[in-house]
């Protein structure tokens, strides 16, 4: 990891600010500041920040309450926190970390002690993050996994509901994989899985489109603000991406790999679960693959 590490320092003494700050520049991280707890949050809302160093006694909300806030934020609740502070009563210890802060160091402190920990618990949530981008990845294809799409559609679908938009969904399966298995062997079978995976995350471009495989050779697309017209053309380009890959499989009616799409849309309601639209996408899916695979079905 080559990118420096940013450590956030929150103190309202610029004297302890400045001191710190060199030390940690010195040792090669980068130094954001805040003076009081707002403006910690504030600057966790802009800045990517790896580890913080807080003071306890502030003015306005103290070092203890800004520690709770940062831990009630889904976004910033895995950040480690270091209470770095003039207290030094044992109550105080123990609140702080109950309060889910990594570690606690007492004023005046021992800058190789300090450095160490630092260094210890930047590292730990190096290895959390990675980790947490693994668990939403599939190993194959590296695209997202079916865990991962679940929370999206959830989001999704709640955003939409808010918003009273349309979102669409693409089911993709490819046409006769477990011949292709048999006739070319596993390996080239998990090679066209990760060149398919591609070629669709390639195609749903807009930020907000989702790719994920939702289970062996089939995929699926989440395409929020999407009608279903629209989807159906992203769907119509897929769909000849794919075809246009020519990758051999002469189990199928053009003797190359080709999938079967199945798109559905909804404005969704309060009374609708999104499952409900990936089922409908399902029923498309099936439906074209009823009427001959390598095409697109949708409800008219
Ligand atoms: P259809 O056109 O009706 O979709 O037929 P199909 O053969 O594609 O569908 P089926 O569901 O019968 O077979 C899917 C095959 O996908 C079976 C399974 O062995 C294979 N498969 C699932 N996951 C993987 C994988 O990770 N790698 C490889 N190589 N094959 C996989
Ligand atoms: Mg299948
Ligand atoms: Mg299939």
């Amino acid at each position: 990891m080559n990118e420096k590490s940013s450590i956030l320092i929150v103190d309202d003494n610029s004297d302890n600010i400045r001191v710190l700050g060199t030390i940690l520049r010195q040792h090669n991280y980068r130094v954001v500041i805040a003076q009081n707890g707002l403006q910690a949050l504030k600057t966790l809302d802009i800045t990517k920040v790896d580890l913080v160093l807080l003071d306890i006694m502030m003015p306005g909300i103290d070092g203890f309450e800004t520690c709770r806030r940062i831990k009630e934020n889904t976004d910033w609740e895995a950040i480690p926190i270091i209470f770095l502070t003039a207290k030094v009563e044992e109550s105080e210890i123990v609140k702080g970390l109950e309060l889910g802060a990594v570690d606690y160091i007492t004023k005046p402190f021992n800058t190789q002690v300090l450095l160490a920990r630092v260094k210890t618990h930047v590292q730990l949530y190096q290895y959390y993050q990675l980790l947490r981008a693994q668990a939403c990845l599939d190993g194959l294809t590296q695209i997202a996994n079916r865990l991962k799409f679940e929370t999206v559609l959830v989001d999704e679908w709640h955003r939409a509901l808010r918003m009273e938009g349309y979102l669409a969904v693409l089911m993709i399966d490819i046409d006769y994989f477990k011949a292709l298995n048999d006739t070319y062997g596993h390996l080239a079978g998990d090679q066209v899985l990760k060149q398919v995976a591609a070629t669709i995350d390639k195609l749903a471009k807009r930020a907000s489109d989702f790719v994920a495989r939702y289970g062996g050779e089939e995929f699926v697309v989440i395409l929020p603000n999407t009608k279903l017209q629209e989807a159906l053309l992203i769907a119509e380009t897929i769909r000849r991406a794919i075809e246009a890959l020519a990758i051999e499989n002469k189990n199928t009616t053009l003797g190359q790999i080709t999938i079967s799409l199945g798109a559905a849309a909804t404005i969704p309601s309060a009374t609708m679960q999104p499952m409900q639209l990936i089922d409908k996408a399902d029923q498309q899916l099936f439906l074209a693959k009823h009427n001959g695979r390598n095409q697109v079905q949708s409800e008219k």
